[in-house]
């Protein structure tokens, strides 16, 4: 399937889920439509002294809610279709998850690996300005992140620029994923992949749900491969490792490398730092036709690259029972029911990789607020819990160690109640959508827009537009 059904995709599933509601479809419409798409060309002088037309998009799909909010992706797939799709699956996301936002996504259309690093620098504090002189960014505006292709130095340049343009009291909160002396949060980088991982150990944790799988109860012991090793994918897997999970594929677009016994992802990640790739990597047998392993037999499947990978074309030989949603659309409608006949769980994409705008949500807050979290209380939270201890060593006659005291007594950091929020919505958000599955014997996917749809409806139903 081809990126230009990629919004109608999306609108597919949003169809499905809204027969299951009874709302006026003058509604159903409006909460459907991408309210406001701009595309931009400008020029780069590169470093040879030629000149390229970049050719740019921000989509801003629903402003129910403000400011919107949404990656910024850096790759040749980006087109107006793409980050229609992409925004519209941020609406429903955060709704999903309860962040207050609008859903938007932007794109650059470039192959970032044909860039240096000053071209890349200049793209995207020339795209900054674009989207500034267009009242396109702002922290009450809309506020872009990171996506495919793009991470904190991005985020660094693009909240630079802003600064300079807008230096105001809150122009930090313009743009999340950033460096941490720059406004950013302490696990942001790794809180899509920890999302995932949350998510996956929530279902595997349903021991009925596991059942009808067939499966046992909790992650250990189940092999997992992974499709894209960039943040997402390789920090998913990471998690999942570190649960006792057997990561035994990892696909990327070079190749890709299995070992049934199980591969370090620690191991792999720093080959790939020192190599540019993970194709070579000693412990693990190479398989050239990258996309073949994705249909290898295994437990959990996470596809963690980029949209359609699982079409009509190859559903019926992917054999995981589990299917992680860790990249965006990853799963063609017809795909998807092609495994739900088979018997197995997909877990969605606009749940299951909600974690990065959850936590990008600590973040604007932290910019808004202007404080740390735990910084006002992480102290007094350790003195009383020392206070309580001594209480209690006197009572019972027993004493602790000072390390003991130190454990028991430590204070939340910041880095503590970033994840403890991540994991506290992941899960609320999972039993959320997993009643409604049961409650409408539907599927998981299905469920999740029929939890967005109602959110988003009940927002446009309190404005009075639609009574
Ligand atoms: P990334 O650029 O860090 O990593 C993507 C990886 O996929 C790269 O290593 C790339 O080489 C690999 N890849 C590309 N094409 C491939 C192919 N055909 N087969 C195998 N591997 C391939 O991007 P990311 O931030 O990890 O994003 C991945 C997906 O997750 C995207 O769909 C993105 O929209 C989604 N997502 C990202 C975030 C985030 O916080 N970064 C949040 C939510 C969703």
């Amino acid at each position: 399937m081809s990126t230009t059904r990629f919004f109608e995709q999306v609108n597919l599933n949003f169809d499905r889920a809204s027969k299951f509601l009874k709302y006026e479809d003058g509604l159903l419409e409006q909460i459907k439509a991408c309210n406001t798409v701009c595309h931009f060309t400008f020029p780069l002088k590169k470093d040879d002294g030629t000149i390229d037309t970049i050719h740019a998009w921000r989509a801003q799909h629903s402003q129910h809610k403000l400011p919107t909010k949404g990656g910024i992706r850096y790759s040749m797939m980006v087109n107006e279709d793409e980050v229609k799709a992409l925004a519209a699956l941020m609406t429903y996301k955060c709704a999903v998850v309860d962040v207050p936002f609008g859903g938007a996504k932007g794109g650059v259309r470039i192959e970032r690996k044909n860039y240096s690093e000053a071209e890349l620098q200049r793209i995207t504090r020339r795209f900054t300005f674009e989207l500034a002189s267009k009242n396109f960014i702002g922290p009450e505006i809309d506020v872009p992140a990171p996506d495919y292709g793009t991470g904190e130095q991005e985020m660094a340049w693009i909240v630079d620029t802003f600064l300079a343009i807008d230096p105001s009291l809150h122009a930090e909160g313009c743009v999340t994923g950033k460096p941490i002396g720059l406004g950013g949060i302490r696990g942001r980088t790794e809180a899509t992949g920890r999302g995932v991982f949350f998510g996956i150990r929530e279902a595997c944790d349903n021991a009925e749900d596991m059942k009808a799988l067939g499966l046992e109860k909790g992650i250990a012991g189940k092999s997992v491969i992974v499709q894209g090793f960039g943040n997402v994918g390789y920090h998913s897997v990471k998690y999942l490792m570190e649960a006792d999970a057997r990561i035994t594929g990892i696909c990327e677009y070079d190749g890709a490398i299995y070992n049934e016994k199980g591969i370090d992802v620690e191991a792999v990640f720093k080959h790939m730092q020192e190599h540019g790739t993970i194709t070579s990597f000693p412990d693990a047998t190479f398989v050239e036709d990258s996309k073949s392993v994705m249909e290898y037999d295994c437990d959990i499947l996470v596809p963690a690259a980029l949209e359609s990978q699982i079409t009509e074309q190859n559903a019926s030989r992917i054999k995981a029972r589990i299917i992680g949603e860790g990249a965006n659309g990853p799963t063609t409608q017809e795909a998807h029911d092609i495994i739900k006949e088979r018997g197995a769980l997909v877990i969605p994409d606009n749940y299951l990789n909600a974690g990065g705008v959850t936590v990008s949500y600590f973040e604007w807050l932290k910019n808004l607020s202007h404080v740390r979290f735990g910084r006002m209380e992480r102290r007094f939270e350790e003195s009383s819990a020392r206070r309580m201890l001594e209480a209690m060593q006197f009572m019972t006659n027993r004493s602790l160690s000072d390390d003991e005291i130190a454990r028991i007594s430590q204070g939340a950091s910041e880095r503590d109640i970033v994840d403890s929020g991540l994991e506290d919505t992941m899960i609320s958000a999972y039993n959320q959508i997993n009643e409604l599955r049961k409650e409408h014997n539907t599927d998981l996917r299905t469920a999740a827009f029929i939890s967005a749809i109602k959110k988003v409806a009940v927002t446009y139903e309190r404005m009075g537009i639609f009574p």
